[in-house]
């Protein structure tokens, strides 16, 4: 219990802090640290949150516990690791935002939008894990509300996870209210903490389609949330085939020499691809550098229950899959 106490206090110091900071207007300030360098695959404490549903959020800043070493020698690996300070919502993605260049010669970040899915969000953590790599998941609140157990499998794996609206509503859309947009945004989050049975992940999003709407980029500042473009977009919703993702990506990594590449683990394509990907970007020399929060968002308690509310489940049952249902003959 005073764990839990401690927990609360220092949360409420954390929003307490970001407030200060806003009305200082030191927005975009000290957004990024170096948290590890050379660090082999290591684990962030979503795997320990995540196998243990709760009410409440824990703590993102825990320290990581040990993991094996990579089997792979060969693996693409984790070159650096770098701690993000979102306060005052900082803009990621030289597409949109070219304040924050932070990224050294030949490293890349590498992004997931529009999960979980079946097939696809596994297969795409199976390459990772082999390649002892990471990335950044965006998944879309109600595929989050659909796959739960996939979304908890990416959390478990140590990758960060963001948010990327409710229902992928283009927010530049006129048709939608101030209310409506925001109501993308903060649901989209809600989703995702419910989804991870209320485990901490990352103030980090990304609008759909790329659609920035000058109101909503201020409005996630005020929320201390950074935003996510890309600096490399893989166009993979559009390929016919594996190859042309593959082609796609390192005809721009080539070019550009870095980025946060921007792919979906949604897409069968991508998901095929990205062995091969893998194996083409260590031939090209490229690191992946992993994005990890200073400190894990704070959802709304109003958005939280509307969630809650949409599930339409009186006696939710956070167990996973295995533990309810046993094949006992076949
Ligand atoms: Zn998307």
């Amino acid at each position: 219990m005073a764990r839990a106490k401690a927990e609360t206090n220092a949360e409420r110091d954390h929003r307490k802090g970001n407030r200060m900071r806003i009305a200082a207007g030191l927005i975009f300030a000290g957004a990024i640290s170096l948290c590890a360098s050379g660090a082999a695959w290591s684990q962030t404490a979503a795997t320990k949150s995540a196998a243990t549903p709760q009410a409440t959020p824990a703590p993102a800043a825990a320290p990581a516990p040990a993991k094996a070493p990579c089997a792979n020698p060969n693996a693409l690996g984790i070159a650096r690791i770098v701690e993000i300070d979102t306060t005052g919502g900082p803009g990621f993605g030289f597409e949109h935002f070219k304040q924050l260049d932070f990224l050294r010669d030949h490293e890349v970040v590498l992004t997931f939008d529009d999960g979980p899915w079946p097939v696809n969000t596994p297969s795409v953590l199976k390459t990772l894990a082999e390649e002892c790599t990471t990335g950044i998941f965006f998944p879309i609140g109600k595929h989050a509300t659909y796959f739960p157990e996939i979304l908890k499998q990416v959390a478990a794996a140590g990758h960060t996870i963001g948010s990327h609206t409710w229902s992928h509503a283009n927010l530049n859309n006129k048709k939608l209210t101030e209310d409506q947009r925001k109501e993308e945004i903060e649901k989209g989050f809600s989703a995702v903490k419910w989804a991870l049975g209320g485990a901490s992940f990352a103030p980090f999003f990304r609008f759909p389609a790329l659609q920035h709407p000058p109101e909503m980029v201020t409005y996630l500042g005020t929320r201390d949330v950074g935003i996510f473009s890309c600096d490399l977009d893989s166009f993979d919703f559009k390929a016919s085939k594996p190859q042309t993702v593959i082609d796609s990506v390192m005809k721009k990594v080539d070019k550009l020499g870095k980025g946060i590449i921007l792919m979906h683990d949604f897409q069968k394509h991508t998901a095929e691809a990205l062995p091969e990907l893998m194996h083409r970007l260590k031939a090209g020399g490229y690191k992946v550098v992993q994005m990890r929060p200073k400190a894990p968002v704070q959802t709304l308690a109003q958005y939280d229950e509307e969630i809650l509310k949409d599930a339409k489940l009186p006696t939710v049952s956070s167990r996973p899959v295995s533990s309810v249902v046993q094949t006992i003959s076949e």
